[in-house]
């Protein structure tokens, strides 16, 4: 673009031209979308956000009934969308994912790869088995869904891909000892950065969203209850983050109005890493 077709582009902004709006440049409308871990917690979140920003959307999760349920969810709002089953650690699973869409919707164009697990252990006493599930769901499967969904937007010209990292790739939070979770999320940022540059002169946009402690099942085990005790004294807003403060992050990174970022990694954490 030159500098003329800058100021152009800007003067119509500011002269309200339709569809140069922020609210019109944020709308998804016709675009086709996927969440992975879309059954429950941040992932059924980022669906309906995307949902009612005007996606399409597929619910992808390995438990095929909670992947049902959302997608009732967003049918009754008035949004399409589908339920698919599978593991983001399998590599066929992951391709027979995003056959599917393109089978029945002809494209993607907006992937959230969010499905991810923790484990929580001592790390002198993490198994190697620990280690590896959790990296194979964190990283391998975001790798997987990158790489599946990339070769597709690729060849489309245009894609945004999100996916879930964690503060945890920044900070270590005191006294949570899991060491394969932590390290697996600052995998994903880095992939993150890597696939963000090497594709955006090809259309794909690749950034992360890194929350901080979200109230979600993930985090209701009993072992961790003490834990989020603790962590609320760590966060400077003085609560854990709900699924929908991270809502509009995500609409945000999938529409055309953040065509300038990439590569980069959204904290949203209530101040916590800062402190
Ligand atoms: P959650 O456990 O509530 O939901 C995760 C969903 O992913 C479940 O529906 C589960 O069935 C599905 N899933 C798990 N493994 C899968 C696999 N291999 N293939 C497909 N689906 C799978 O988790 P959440 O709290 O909503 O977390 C979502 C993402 O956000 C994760 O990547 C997590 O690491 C990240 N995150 C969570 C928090 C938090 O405090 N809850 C904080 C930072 C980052």
């Amino acid at each position: 673009m030159t500098l003329n077709q800058t100021k152009v582009a800007c003067d119509e902004v500011f002269r309200g031209v339709k569809g140069k709006l922020i609210l019109d440049r944020l709308r998804l409308d016709g675009k086709v979308a996927y969440v992975t871990g879309g059954g429950q917690g941040i992932g059924r979140a980022f669906a309906h956000a995307l949902g009612e920003a005007g996606a399409k959307v597929a619910i992808v999760d390995m438990d095929p009934g909670k992947a049902e349920a959302v997608t009732v969810e967003l049918r009754l709002k008035g949004i399409q969308s589908m339920a698919l089953t599978a593991d983001v650690s399998e590599p066929d699973q992951v391709q027979r994912m995003v056959d599917s869409i393109v089978a029945k919707w002809g494209a993607v164009h907006i992937a959230c790869n969010n499905a991810g697990i923790n484990m929580n252990s001592a790390s002198e006493e993490t198994s190697l088995h620990e280690w590896d599930q959790t990296f194979n769901v964190n990283l391998r499967g975001t790798f997987l869904c990158c790489q599946a969904a990339g070769r597709i937007m690729l060849k489309q010209g245009y894609g945004k891909i999100i996916n879930t990292a964690s503060m945890a790739s920044l900070i270590v939070p005191h006294p949570q000892k899991q060491l394969a979770y932590n390290t697996s999320k600052a995998g994903v940022v880095k992939l993150t950065q890597t696939l963000g540059t090497e594709w955006i002169d090809r259309g794909v946009r690749v950034n992360c969203i890194s929350p901080g402690i979200v109230d979600t099942p993930l985090i209701h085990s009993e072992s961790l209850q003490p834990l989020v005790q603790r962590w609320l004294s760590d966060i400077p807003a003085g609560r854990l983050a709900h699924v929908t403060d991270l809502q509009a992050a995500v609409v945000y990174l999938a529409s055309d109005a953040s065509d300038y970022m990439t590569g980069h990694n959204l904290v949203i954490e209530g101040g916590q890493s800062l402190w």
